[in-house]
């Protein structure tokens, strides 16, 4: 059965931040939902590579996934390869998602960056017959991507607020990756995380009201697309259903 949206991280936990309340929105919708991790995580600063499968299994589960995988590639050494992208594509023409997420292209952490790029020539790719990887060829109809360190004007924002607390318990779901609350302050430098450091949740939280208060709602998701959107119909777009607050 093919999936509505798959998004790609490239490691555990990457996904729940930065789109974990639109896969829990889709999937609350009736819609098919999927995560693949590219990495075990296994040169990550905190945990190791078994906990974070169990963390990663936990967050599926709150989030409602009909799929989620990690792949082997090797965490801190995601390539930009042929081989990688293979990998890649054999994941798009399995799950066939109509939506995929993908790493915004400019990041911090080049495994982030790697990721985003083999992600979007993957889903190019997936769709020429003559790359066989023993399943059909497929291409989604449309590769987003989702903000991660640094920011982007959005090309839209999806209203999360019904769904918030959900996205925080999928991230709380990594507790290894956690500051506890005897440890000191990391210095800022490579051993430092994103959520290993305190009051990370609320960081979140702030971010995502501030998305929200560009499209008047509580929470939102920022997203960007490469291309224009193409609308058809400009009075159904923004027809009734359309809910716009101007901010
Ligand atoms: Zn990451």
């Amino acid at each position: 059965m093919s999936l509505d949206a798959l998004a790609f991280g490239a490691h555990a936990d990457d996904v729940e931040m930065v789109c974990g309340g639109t896969l829990i929105k889709l999937a609350a919708m009736g819609y098919r939902t999927g995560v693949v991790a590219l990495t075990r995580g296994e040169t990550g600063t905190r945990g190791s590579a078994e906990i974070r499968a169990r963390e990663f299994d936990a967050a599926a589960e709150v989030m409602g996934l009909a799929v989620h995988k990690m792949l082997d590639i090797p965490d801190g050494r995601i390539e930009v390869t042929w081989e990688n992208k293979l990998k890649v594509i054999a994941e798009i023409r399995a799950h066939r998602p109509r939506l995929v997420f993908a790493p915004y292209w400019t990041d911090r952490h080049p495994d982030h960056e790697n990721a985003s790029q083999l992600v979007r020539a993957a889903a190019y790719l997936a769709g020429l017959q003559k790359i066989e990887t023993g399943r059909e060829a497929f291409r989604p109809v449309k590769v987003i991507f989702c903000q991660g360190r640094f920011e982007f004007a959005p090309s839209f924002v999806v209203d999360i607020s019904e769904v918030h607390d959900r996205k925080l318990a999928a991230i709380r779901a990594y507790a290894s990756q956690f500051h506890g609350p005897d440890e000191p302050v990391p210095e800022p430098g490579p051993g430092e995380t994103l959520i290993g450091r305190p009051g990370f949740l609320g960081r979140i939280e702030a971010r995502d009201r501030r998305f929200g208060a560009q499209i008047g709602v509580e929470f939102g998701e920022p997203f960007l697309v490469r291309e224009a959107l193409r609308v058809d119909d400009p009075a159904a777009f923004f027809g009734p259903e359309y809910r716009w607050t101007i901010p």
